[in-house]
């Protein structure tokens, strides 16, 4: 039987990558709701493959006065909210010795203050007793050059599971986190030039323990797990979706 029938769910960065696994295996659980993000052109075409399960939105989500409509034009279509996936986040690439203030606060609002204030204007519209998924990354735990301001940002978000939880007792709205490992999206190719992308994935896979890299409905079903009464008794947990390259590698 389908997890996630009749659930709403809002999945930021929902137009590319993980984001649109999430929504692509949410579709296929029997969710409606919206995927947000900026790029008009990838929120169009995510929107085809999607049907009409799930609107696009067109929001930046370091934007407060955009998350505010983003939820409120959600909730007027389909009622009451479900499940937030606070999934939008990336690039911070920096050693501490050239990293500037201005990139700081770049990559702090991207992948932390965003995370928040979703949750925080989320919540007048969530159904009690629903659920909160936060996309970190195993960067979170494993030392890599020029990722400590994503990194930093990446286990607050850890924490944010846990006290969103803690905060939201009284409502049984349950957070928890799933920080993924190398997953292969849009992201992952940017850092490598466009003739290598082949021969940089089969490197990757073969020190994976697991011997591929991740695909964004390795994420997605994770998700689905979270967001259905499946997974009705955790609450601040955090699942690590990395094929063994954090602790095994
Ligand atoms: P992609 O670049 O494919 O997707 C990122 C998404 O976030 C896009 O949909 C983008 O849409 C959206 N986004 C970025 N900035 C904003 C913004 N200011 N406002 C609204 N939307 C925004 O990356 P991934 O799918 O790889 O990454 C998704 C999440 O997974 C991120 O949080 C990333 O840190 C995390 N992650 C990824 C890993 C990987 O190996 N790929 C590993 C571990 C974690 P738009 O450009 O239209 O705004």
């Amino acid at each position: 039987m389908s997890k996630l029938i009749s659930k709403v769910a809002v999945i930021t960065g929902g137009n590319s990558g993980i984001g649109l696994g999430i929504a692509q295996e949410f579709k296929n659980e029997g969710a409606v709701g919206a995927i947000v993000g900026r790029n008009q052109e990838t929120l169009a075409s995510a929107s085809a493959q999607l049907g009409d399960t799930f609107i696009a939105i067109n929001a930046d989500v370091t934007n407060l006065t955009d998350l505010e409509r983003v939820f409120k034009e959600t909730a007027e279509k389909f009622g009451k909210i479900d499940v937030i996936v606070a999934n939008a986040g990336g690039g911070a690439i920096g050693t501490v010795a050239d990293t500037t203030e201005a990139d700081y606060d770049k990559a702090m609002d991207l992948n932390l203050k965003s995370v928040y204030f979703t949750v925080q204007k989320a919540l007048p519209y969530m159904n009690d007793g629903g659920s909160i998924i936060l996309i970190g990354s195993n960067a979170a735990h494993r030392a890599y050059s020029s990722f400590s301001l994503y990194g930093a940002a990446k286990a607050a978000v850890i924490y944010l599971a846990k006290g969103f939880s803690g905060d939201l007792l009284a409502r049984k709205i349950r957070a928890n986190v799933i920080t993924p490992g190398t997953t292969d999206t849009p992201a992952f190719d940017k850092f490598v030039p466009a003739e290598q992308i082949e021969a940089v994935k089969k490197h990757y896979a073969g020190v994976m323990p697991i011997g591929r890299i991740g695909q964004p409905s390795d994420i997605g079903k994770t998700a689905v797990f979270l967001a259905s009464d499946d997974s009705s008794f955790m609450l601040g947990a955090e699942l690590l979706v990395d094929g063994g390259m954090t602790y095994l590698a």
